[in-house]
């Protein structure tokens, strides 16, 4: 299946100069997402995860499916404010702008071999913030999946240690 069919770029969003990929196309027909989330199940078990962790939003919308089709658990990592009992912070900067996530304190066991999902690696912020989160909880980071790479804004170069599968690449 060609993935990128189903991809959106849209100009100059959210800010001048940005071309946004807009996977919500992807995930409104029903084969391509299912496809995709095949991909990612595919990786994800040759990692022998023993549980998932996707930033929020659009982490939970490929994390969440794998999760349940490996029948792994999913812990989500929101902006500050979001989670309602005592978590852990790191702040980071985003392609566009900069902000603080949070995780659960006791959502990893120490040793648990965690994959990190998100729809998008674009400069690594976001990832990399995530991977400090778990890897403060005692969890050791056996992977990064996304479906979509901006290989131009060089994620990969930030996130050299880990293992990092991408479905599609601009
Ligand atoms: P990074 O932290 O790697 O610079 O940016 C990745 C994060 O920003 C991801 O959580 C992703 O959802 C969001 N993001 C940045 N650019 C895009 C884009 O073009 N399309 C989508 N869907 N998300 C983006």
């Amino acid at each position: 299946m060609e993935f990128k069919e189903h991809i959106k770029i849209i100009e100059n969003y959210p800010k001048e100069g940005i071309r946004f990929k807009d996977i919500t196309p992807l995930m409104q027909n029903g084969e391509a997402y299912r496809k995709a989330m095949d991909e990612m199940v595919k990786y994800v078990k040759g990692k022998d995860a023993d549980i998932i962790v996707g930033p929020e939003a659009r982490g939970f919308i490929v994390g969440c499916p794998v999760s349940y089709a490996l029948e792994l658990g999913f812990v989500p990592v929101r902006k500050e404010g979001k989670l309602p009992r005592e978590v852990i912070k790191v702040e980071y900067g985003l392609e566009y702008g900069k902000d603080a996530l949070t995780i659960h304190k006791d959502s990893i066991v120490p040793g648990q071999k965690v994959v990190i999902m998100d729809d998008l690696l674009a400069t690594g912020g976001t990832i990399d913030a995530t991977i400090q989160l778990v890897e403060k909880l005692g969890g050791k980071v056996v992977g990064l999946a996304f479906m979509i790479e901006l290989t131009y804004l060089n994620g990969r170069d930030k996130l050299k240690d880990y293992d990092i599968f991408t479905l599609m690449q601009y």
